[in-house]
């Protein structure tokens, strides 16, 4: 469970998050929808503590996100500016990663599949297309097996197969009782990846509901 509180967030005399208050709950997709530059990244950074909100509280399962156990375990995160500059293969980057947390060959090799990297494994990551980029982001980001996912646009830069791809892997982490939290500036995108939505314009709260119930409304 994610929880921001009257989470206020200024850069200079700019409001980039204002007074904005939600959960967000498990077992089902919640998409974060605002037109880029409405507050989305900020707010996801100020959820995984990058960040000091000047007003209010952002919380996962009830705590600060230094205050959580093992915190790559139990949050997995995409955020933006996600090229990888290695020359070592997506593989062996994930196994670096895995390595410092403690996570098993077994389980590396499951979220290789799970996100579709299978083919390009072996692959020299640095050379990456966006697609492939996003792709590795996500399987870093599920590396720790995490109850709450917190991804930055997960689908940009994504052909439309891999769209599909990582809609359903999503989808399917929800409905196994995750709490999955990502945002999107595209409506047609969280139409149909979504089942609540929060909405936010300028910082500010829009709308938390239904999906069904925001498209009747729009
Ligand atoms: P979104 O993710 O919805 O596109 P952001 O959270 O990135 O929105 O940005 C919200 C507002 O805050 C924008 O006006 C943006 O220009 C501003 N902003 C974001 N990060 C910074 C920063 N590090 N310094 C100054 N302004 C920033
Ligand atoms: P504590 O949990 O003991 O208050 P922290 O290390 O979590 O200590 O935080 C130190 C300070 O920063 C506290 O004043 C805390 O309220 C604030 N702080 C840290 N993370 C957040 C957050 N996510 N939202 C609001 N305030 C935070």
């Amino acid at each position: 469970m994610i929880e921001a509180e009257n989470l206020t967030k200024r850069y200079g005399d700019r409001t980039a998050v204002d007074d904005l208050s939600f959960t967000v709950v498990p077992g089902r997709v919640t998409g974060f929808l605002g037109p880029n530059g409405a507050g989305k990244s900020t707010t996801m950074r100020l959820l995984l503590g990058l960040d000091r909100p000047h007003r209010g509280d952002a919380r996962i399962h009830g705590r600060h996100y230094v205050d959580l156990p093992e915190p790559m375990r139990v949050v997995g995160a995409l955020l933006e500016a996600r090229a990888v500059h290695t020359g070592r293969s997506a593989y062996n980057h994930l196994l670096c990663l895995a390595q410092t947390q403690g996570i098993s060959k077994k389980r590396l090799e499951e979220v290789v599949e799970l996100v579709g990297l299978t083919g390009v494994a072996r692959k020299r990551a640095g050379g990456f297309s966006l697609g492939m980029g996003q792709r590795l982001g996500i399987a870093a980001a599920l590396l720790g097996d995490p109850s709450v996912l917190i991804l930055d646009e997960p689908v940009n830069g994504l052909d439309p197969e891999g769209i599909v791809w990582i809609r359903t892997l999503m989808q399917r982490l929800a409905a196994e009782g995750r709490t999955v939290f990502v945002s999107s500036h595209l409506m047609n995108e969280m139409a149909v990846t979504a089942e609540h939505l929060i909405v936010i314009g300028r910082g500010r709260l829009i709308a938390d509901c239904s999906t069904e119930e925001f498209i009747e409304r729009s």
